[in-house]
């Protein structure tokens, strides 16, 4: 997580291209050579099986292996500290890959949804993922919605006073088996990403806890209430340090022993401790990774791991960052105040955050071939620009690279969360396709689409195309 910033050169890969596994200390991991191996050969079969070519110019690709690795590695990070038959549901974050094969996947091995807007919880539904798997996190919950996940019995994570006024009117009557719980904001502090740093002193999201008054406000809230039985925090994402995140947790903790002192009972029986594990974009190694921060948590925090309390989190970007890939052709090549510049199809609609901020979110850029192969040669320093029409639309500035030629490819690595998942739909440029691979079992590659391209058509009624004359038809003033 560079965010040194001069320019997003802080990913030099060397001679090779960007396609080696080294970590950040040079020390070469076996899965992130692998993972690495396995992206090379899925950008190749790409090419070779047609899913990029000239009329296709971009593809996201999701590594299926890769993504199961994580699916498997978190719960087993939790498990390591955690004594047995403790109650632990890890619900991704759908914000940051809602696709709904993504959750099925996710689902089959085993990991729940945290959904914050009906459009979410619709997707995990869609999915299959049950009630008792999904949390309903969000600011800004409607009656209606509230209603519908204490129909359903999902997990709710209340904002703010106001929104446990609407609950009190509407848990009694409801005979809901949902586990509600207050969103708290420990107010720990910034990371380096404002935008993303949720417990900072004025943070718009849950209760903040060192207000004066808010704390007795928050104990008195569950005295009288029987049915708050859960507590949660999210510290931040991306950009947040590691022992950050763990005072947050340390202070729900502290705050949860204390409801539980004052009523005499463990009302508080689960505690949701977010997500936010950061995500290294400078190499293929996964660093940190779950089994790091959840011993950490269990040193920092070691009562909330003895087996009195039952646990939710919520991770999104370190689950699903690092088996992304977006694939664009190479449509021309320039240059510009002496400084090589390739033309590509995948800018700003598909990495709308490195466009806009590119010192907090540089991505590394990889070099293929027209075939799809490793792009060899000596590094040059270039930019990367997409294919809107404005000035700032760079994937990568002054990126060391073989020197990219006209059809060959460029690839933004990491990008599986809260990239081409989030489409920015600036210049009516069309969502890419989405596409999952595997190997085929014969040492090739097999893919699956998750999400087709958008069509023009589809853009064309997605913008008012089915009723031209809206305007026109007004009376004339
Ligand atoms: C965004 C968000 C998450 C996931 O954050 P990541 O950084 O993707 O792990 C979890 N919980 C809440 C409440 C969030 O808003």
């Amino acid at each position: 997580m560079s965010t040194d910033g001069k320019n997003d050169g802080g990913f030099r890969h060397g001679d090779d291209g960007g396609h080696g596994g080294e970590g950040r200390d040079g020390e070469v991991s076996g899965a992130a050579v692998e993972a690495a191996g396995r992206r090379d050969a899925a950008v190749r079969a790409a090419v070779e099986q047609g899913l990029l070519d000239p009329d296709r110019p971009l593809v996201a690709l999701l590594d299926v292996t890769g993504i199961r690795r994580s699916a498997a590695e978190l719960p087993a990070a939790f498990a390591a500290v955690t004594p047995p038959g403790t109650p632990v549901l890890h619900a991704f974050a759908v914000k940051a890959t809602p696709l709904v094969p993504v959750l099925r996947l996710l689902h089959e091995e085993g990991i729940g949804a945290e959904v914050a807007s009906p459009g979410e919880l619709a997707l995990a539904r869609a999915a299959g993922v049950p009630p008792r798997h999904t949390v309903l996190d969000s600011p800004a919950k409607t009656p209606g919605e509230l209603r519908e996940a204490l129909t359903l019995g999902i997990a709710v994570n209340v904002d703010n006073p106001q929104e446990l006024a609407r609950l009190d009117s509407l848990v009694p009557r409801s005979g809901t088996r949902s586990p509600l719980g207050l969103r708290v904001n420990p107010q720990v502090g910034a990371g380096s990403i404002e935008a993303l740093s949720t417990a900072t002193a004025t943070s718009k999201f849950g209760v903040a806890l060192r207000d004066e008054g808010a704390r007795a406000w928050v104990v008195r809230a569950y005295l009288d209430r029987p049915w708050l039985t859960r507590l949660h925090a999210h510290t931040g994402s991306q950009g947040i340090a590691l022992s950050l995140m763990a005072r947050g947790v340390a202070e729900v903790y502290a705050l949860a022993e204390e409801i539980n002192r004052q009523a005499g009972r463990q009302q508080v029986d689960t505690l949701d401790i977010g997500g936010g594990l950061p995500v290294n974009f400078a190499s293929d190694a996964t660093d940190p990774t779950h089994a790091q921060y959840a011993r950490l948590l269990s040193e920092a925090v070691p009562g909330l791991f003895d087996g009195r309390y039952g646990l939710v989190t919520e991770f999104g970007r370190s689950l699903l960052a690092k088996h992304g890939t977006v694939v664009a052709r190479v449509e021309y090549t320039k240059n510009a105040g002496g400084r090589p510049v390739a033309v590509t199809h995948a800018g700003v609609q598909v990495a709308t955050r490195t466009v806009y901020a590119p010192e907090a979110w540089p991505l590394r850029i990889a070099a293929y071939d027209a075939k799809g192969r490793p792009k060899e040669g000596p590094a040059v320093v270039q930019d990367v620009a997409g294919p809107a029409c404005f000035a700032g639309d760079r994937l990568a500035r002054e990126q060391a690279l073989p020197l990219l030629e006209q059809g060959d490819h460029a690839a933004a690595l990491d990008t599986g969360a809260y990239y081409f998942a989030h489409h920015y739909a600036y210049n009516s440029l069309p969502r890419p396709a989405v596409h999952g691979f595997a190997p085929d079992g014969r040492g090739g590659i097999v893919f699956s689409p998750v999400r087709r391209a958008q069509t023009v058509e589809e853009i064309v009624a997605e913008s008012g195309g089915g009723s031209p004359d809206a305007l026109t038809r007004l009376p004339p003033s």
